[in-house]
């Protein structure tokens, strides 16, 4: 990657992320195909709509900065969704294991997403730009929300898929839930 400064680099930057969110379109209705928890279906299902609106924001930043909109193979984002399909490509996972697996891998994506659009809508504040800094904000409030909810979804699954375990517990007896949710705590 070519950038001797701080507004290529946000050109460049955006090429990826650009390029990783039409990625993400791609691989959202598969993972909510895959999902077994209507819950999640939904969540996914949103969020595919969202990632299309964010795909047109991103246009909106290239207009706003002069820039045509043009993509750059995002390989973090490759890899990512790789690891998704390798999920959903096991056919002998109970499906309450598959959706916390599917959960994960989405999360992942997400933290990628938000550490992007943090440092670019940081980059646009210092160059100026502030019509760019309110779009790039909106997005990131959006995957943010998108990691909370499907934190809240983990705890709930978390319990299920654990119960499908042979743990011999007895009538009655709880899953520890907090064990659940340190391993979600949501950033
Ligand atoms: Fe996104
Ligand atoms: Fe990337
Ligand atoms: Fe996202």
């Amino acid at each position: 990657m070519s950038a001797s400064n701080l507004r290529e680099l946000l050109i460049e930057e955006l090429k990826d992320i650009y390029d990783a969110e039409q990625r993400i379109t791609k691989a959202l209705p598969k993972m909510a195909k895959a999902a077994d928890s209507q819950e999640l279906k939904t969540a996914f299902q949103e969020h595919l709509r969202q990632t299309e609106q964010q795909i047109k924001r991103l246009e909106q930043v290239f207009d706003e900065l002069d820039e045509p909109a043009k993509r750059k193979e995002c390989k973090a984002m490759v890899g990512l969704l790789e690891e998704g399909e390798e999920l959903m490509d096991e056919e002998d996972n109970p499906s309450d294991v598959l959706d916390a697996g599917l959960i994960t891998a989405a999360q992942k994506v997400e933290h990628y997403e938000m550490a992007a659009y943090g440092s670019l809508r940081t980059w646009a504040d210092l160059l100026g730009e502030s019509k760019v800094v309110n779009l790039l904000q909106t997005t990131l409030d959006e995957e943010g929300e998108t990691d909370k909810k499907l934190t809240e979804i983990a705890q709930s699954l978390n319990i299920e898929a654990m119960q499908g375990e042979d743990m011999e517990m007895g009538e009655g007896e709880e899953v520890p839930v907090r064990a659940t949710k340190r391993n979600h705590r949501s950033s």
